[in-house]
């Protein structure tokens, strides 16, 4: 019972000291019965390449963000509940060593390890977690996910039309089926709500025909911009990954809960999680 107690006034610090590194932009983290089962960083597949991010693996949700600065000062903070992951184990690439796929309905992304010990860690402590919590609180698995995006370098020419990629030409993705496009060939928008519940979001020729009445546009809005963010993020991105390529290391999985100790109980129970 002494040991419980400890536990969880030292989860609630670890939680909170979590909540306050995102800063006031980031949402409570802390709630009754929620657990931090471990964190640690991990390489995150972005357009521009992988970028490093701090990974936090709760009972229920996993929550990640950009550095700004390691172990204290995180942003753009993003949380997933559980049963909406699925995992997907992957060879090493030429490009990512250690790394396996995170689906989504928002998003699906691929993660690297900095080795394989560390990749077996996160996937078996998030496969762990999702199956109680789906168990424990009866809920279904999410089936609905988001497409991956094919990388810009995997292609020179647009995968519909083939005109080549230029300063002008530039590359977009089609949020139906990932693929790289031209402008011209990704005008229409559709309303994909797994990913997003109001957004025209951009998809391409072939893509469109094949959409449901409810999900395209009722008149071409394809004046609309894709996404107005890109830009943005490329910027802080540049100034961020400074400091951080000179140290080029991940820090460890780091798991708080003993081995065997501890099985996670609903959530909304905070004191019967020893039973
Ligand atoms: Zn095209
Ligand atoms: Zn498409």
């Amino acid at each position: 019972m002494v040991d419980h107690l400890a536990f969880s006034q030292e989860n609630r610090e670890r939680i909170h000291t979590v909540e306050n590194s995102f800063g006031p932009s980031g949402k409570t983290l802390f709630q009754p019965g929620r657990v931090l089962i471990g964190e640690g960083r991990l390489m995150k597949q972005s357009r521009r390449g992988p970028q490093p991010k701090a990974f936090f693996l709760f009972n229920d949700v996993l929550v990640y963000g950009s550095i700004i600065l390691s172990g204290r000062w995180h942003k753009k903070q993003k949380i997933i509940r559980l049963e909406d992951i699925q995992l997907e184990d992957l060879e090493d690439s030429v490009r990512m060593r250690y790394q396996w796929l995170i689906r989504t309905p928002r998003k699906s992304f691929y993660v690297a390890a900095s080795s394989y010990e560390e990749k077996r860690a996160w996937i078996e402590h998030i496969e762990d977690c999702r199956t109680k919590l789906l168990q424990n609180n009866n809920l279904k698995p999410g089936s609905t996910f988001a497409v991956t995006w094919i990388p810009d370098e995997a292609s020179a020419i647009c995968m519909r039309c083939s005109n080549k990629f230029s300063v002008t030409q530039r590359r977009h993705h089609c949020r139906k089926c990932g693929f790289v496009v031209c402008g011209a060939c990704s005008k229409k928008r559709a309303m994909i709500r797994h990913i997003h519940p109001t957004k025209w979001l951009r998809v391409c020729n072939v893509c469109h025909p094949n959409l449901s009445m409810a999900e395209t546009e009722p008149q071409d809005i394809s004046r609309v911009r894709g996404d107005s963010t890109g830009k943005i993020t490329q910027m802080k991105m540049k100034w961020m990954r400074g400091p951080l390529k000179k140290k080029g290391q991940r820090s460890r999985w780091r798991t708080m809960i003993p081995a065997d100790g501890w099985t996670p109980g609903p959530l909304m129970f905070t004191s019967n999680q020893s039973t």
